[in-house]
């Protein structure tokens, strides 16, 4: 019998900052597992960076690609309208529209997530395991969840939004899911995470799982505003000591538990902001499915954080080449790439390449590429595995047809203006928003991650370790696959 496995996403947790919260003593518990197991700071993110498509990453195994998450807000074509997960899990809990607790919180993984991408849940479910999932909302599994309190789901009825998901067979959001009664405190006031680190101590003293998944949404938010960024790793670390202590002490906790934690993306400070659409100004853009008709449009540009995808609409009167060019202007752009045939074209101020996965030398993840132009264009100690997450983002069926990843300092605001300046963002292609930390500990000595790891490699270690085969899509089979 496997060991039971914890997994612990700290959403924008990158590895300097974890280091500055280990040296002032506020993540003893991180450092503790990083202590008896390993850490590398080396495992790169998705592209776009950004939390949907990072968790859909993490669940499913895939990049956009696969799971057909392609950002934060993205132009849906089929439906002719934006899809918006909303800015932040907290915005949407408190001030959602009904649009959009419905795109995320039940077309994010039943009609959005690819349905040949398999999620972890699913994956571990169908082979008899139990699974847990903690204010996670990428979470799509097999079990029917209705909103737990009657009186909320009597309102959420009468006024027509979503009442029900599909999720692990045991499943909490805040207050709106709780398959159990943990006698957590509510987690409005004290703190979502706060919350979430009860809810899973419940767990572990009831050993109630084969794997959970925790989700520590505050570090992130904190990071966005350029508020207290300790204090928030602090209780996200608080969370994952309760868990420890329930099951008492680390010793015991790494006896009966393989444990990973680590982040879905990083955070790069926002100095300055941009509007993605100005150089298409021109253009007939698409704004909303109430004020703009589709076919009368050249084009929609769905821009949040530090990337932005143009997608070309079926009346549109240019194409993406054009389309990149005028990006390209921008002072914030900074890589913008495209497809070009059989081809992904990349550019980055007067420098050009283009790439596709061929029969050139194998990379460190074992992606072997044809490349032509200027190979020094995407280093990779700035640009880590930009190629096969380049891939990831142009061939999915969701993403715009022309991408830009902003350059350092600067962020694209969004379709409600919102920004982060004065504080943090993510969501490039670029190492500061891109690498991780990787926590690893309890674990049997052959199993590992990959020496270049990548967080799309968490779902098939997961799936291993439980010796259930990963249903990850191979990459060679998807290229050129989806139009
Ligand atoms: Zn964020």
């Amino acid at each position: 019998m496997s060991k039971k496995v914890v997994l612990a996403v700290v959403d924008g947790l990158g590895p300097e900052l974890l280091n500055r919260a280990i040296a002032a003593g506020r993540a003893p518990t991180i450092a503790a597992l990083a202590e008896a197991g390993s850490r590398t700071d080396a495992c790169v993110s998705t592209f776009p960076s950004l939390t949907p498509v990072c968790l859909s990453a993490i669940v499913t195994g895939e990049h956009p690609v696969g799971s057909r998450i392609p950002g934060m807000t993205w132009y849906h074509r089929d439906e002719g309208r934006f899809v918006e997960y909303g800015s932040s899990f907290a915005a949407t809990l408190a001030e959602g529209t009904r649009q959009m607790l419905d795109d995320i919180l039940v077309n994010l993984n039943l009609l959005h997530m690819s349905p040949r991408a398999t999620t972890v849940f699913e994956a571990l479910e169908d082979a008899g395991l139990v699974t847990a999932a903690v204010n996670l909302y990428v979470c799509r599994g097999r079990v029917r969840h209705q909103i737990t309190r009657p009186a909320a789901r009597r309102f959420a009825r009468r006024v027509g939004i979503v009442d029900a998901v599909y999720g692990p067979r045991r499943y909490f959001l805040g207050d709106l899911f709780f398959s159990d009664l943990t006698g957590a405190p509510r987690n409005f006031g004290i703190g979502i995470d706060r919350h979430g680190g009860a809810v899973a101590r419940w767990l572990v003293t009831r050993d109630g799982f084969d794997f959970l998944f925790l989700y520590l949404y505050e570090t992130d938010a904190a990071g966005h505003r350029g508020g207290d960024v300790l204090g928030a790793v602090e209780r996200a670390d608080a969370g994952l000591a309760l868990m420890v202590e329930a099951a008492g002490g680390l010793d015991r906790f790494l006896d009966r538990y393989g444990v990973v934690v680590l982040a879905d993306h990083s955070q790069s400070p926002i100095e300055r902001i941009a509007d993605a659409s100005e150089p298409l100004s021109d253009l007939r853009r698409f704004r909303s499915s109430r004020r703009s008709d589709p076919d009368r449009c050249d084009v929609a540009v769905a821009a949040s954080n530090r990337a932005a995808m143009a997608y070309l609409l079926p009346g549109a009167r240019t194409g993406a080449a054009e389309v990149a060019d005028r990006l390209a202007t921008l002072a914030a752009a900074d890589i913008v790439a495209h497809r070009d045939g059989d081809w992904l074209a990349v550019r980055r101020g007067d420098g050009r390449l283009r790439f596709r996965r061929g029969s050139g030398t194998a990379d460190e993840r074992g992606n072997a590429w044809d490349v032509e132009g200027d190979p020094g264009l995407l280093d990779p100690a700035v640009y880590p595995n930009a190629f096969e997450r380049l891939e990831g983002a142009l061939l999915c069926a969701t993403a715009g047809d022309v991408i830009v990843s902003a350059a350092p300092g600067w962020e694209f605001a969004d379709a409600g203006g919102i920004h982060h300046l004065g504080g943090g963002s993510h969501g490039s292609l670029r190492v500061e928003d891109s690498l991780v930390p990787l926590v690893v500990a309890g674990f049997p000595a052959g199993e590992a991650f990959p020496s270049q790891p990548s967080i799309t490699d968490v779902q098939p270690f997961v799936c291993r370790h439980f010796g259930v085969a990963p249903r990850v899509s191979r990459p060679h089979a998807l290229a050129g696959s989806v139009g």
